[in-house]
């Protein structure tokens, strides 16, 4: 049976600060974290057409990878119980107990710890664990791929997201912010799509975006503040006054990243005055609670 899933509510919300009023700049966040609470930001975007061919191929179980913390592990377990699947996911590393393994137990999934060499081949894992197996249905790392790239490039439609000069959004994988440049291209918008990479000496997964038009997006490698989950003290100090100053949670291995890159490209002079900047707040509230 088709698979139904609704548009997330994702509100955008203009945000205040001295900063963007003295440089003349208009920046307004999206609210991608409402979505869900747990089936949250990106990992929502990107699990929607994984979902909609799971249930198009009538498979049962989705199998998936990610880190002990992963925000697209208990994306998928929650989102696998929402929409009748069971769900199983090959964890990186040795055994260990936290809330977001924890909420991914709770819905059901099952985990299996695998080693560091074990994860970094996860075909081989899911064909030995799941290759005579009609039923498993293969979610990459992420949710990346041309299917999550599709869910995210629909944001893109949404008309209020069309007025925008600036779209910018933090980088890991970068299949977010792939499809926010394929969305933009796809509705035949000018708007240039900003990405602030969150890990250290990525420099070159720039070729990975040598099919995309170059004038289109921008790529930020300098806000990584020591590599992937790894932050200073200024960050988190920056996370604590931004969050008491606005109600607004960003966790430190992403969206405080992003946030921090916004203001201090603002206050650089980096875009110019009467630029509109929309940023995306992409979820992982949760893993504030578990690190
Ligand atoms: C996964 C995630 C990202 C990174 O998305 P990519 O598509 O891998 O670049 C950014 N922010 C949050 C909160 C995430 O969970």
């Amino acid at each position: 049976m088709a698979l139904h899933i609704h548009n997330p509510y994702a509100p955008i919300e203009a945000l205040t600060d001295g900063i963007f009023e003295a440089k003349g700049v208009q920046v307004f966040l999206k609210r991608e974290d409402y979505s869900h609470p747990f089936i949250s930001g990106n990992k929502w975007r990107k699990l929607k057409y994984h979902l909609i061919e799971a249930a198009n191929q009538q498979k049962k179980q989705l199998v998936t990878f990610g880190g002990a913390y992963s925000n697209h592990l208990l994306a998928t377990a929650a989102a696998a119980a929402k929409y009748n699947f069971s769900s199983y996911g090959f964890v990186r590393g040795e055994k260990v107990e936290n809330p977001v393994l924890r909420l991914c137990a709770l819905f059901g999934m099952q985990l299996h710890f695998v080693s560091r060499t074990e994860y970094q081949h996860k075909e081989a894992l899911f064909q030995n664990h799941f290759g005579s197996n009609q039923n498993a249905f293969f979610i990459p790392e992420g949710g990346s791929g041309q299917l999550g790239e599709q869910g995210v490039s629909e944001i893109m439609q949404e008309p209020k997201m069309q007025a925008f000069d600036v779209i910018l959004a933090s980088v890991g994988t970068g299949g977010t912010l792939k499809g926010l440049i394929k969305g933009v291209a796809d509705n035949n918008l000018n708007s240039k799509v900003h990405g602030i990479v969150v890990l250290k000496g990525a420099e070159k997964m720039q070729e990975e975006y040598a099919h995309f038009n170059a004038s289109a997006y921008q790529l930020h490698f300098q806000f990584h503040g020591g590599g992937y989950a790894k932050h200073t003290a200024e960050l988190e100090a920056f996370q604590k006054k931004f969050a008491s100053q606005t109600g607004i949670l960003l966790d430190l291995v992403y969206e405080a990243k992003m946030m921090w890159a916004l203001i201090n490209l603002v206050q650089s002079d980096y875009f110019l005055p009467g630029t509109k900047i929309c940023a995306l707040h992409n979820g992982g509230n949760v893993g504030i609670l578990s690190s």
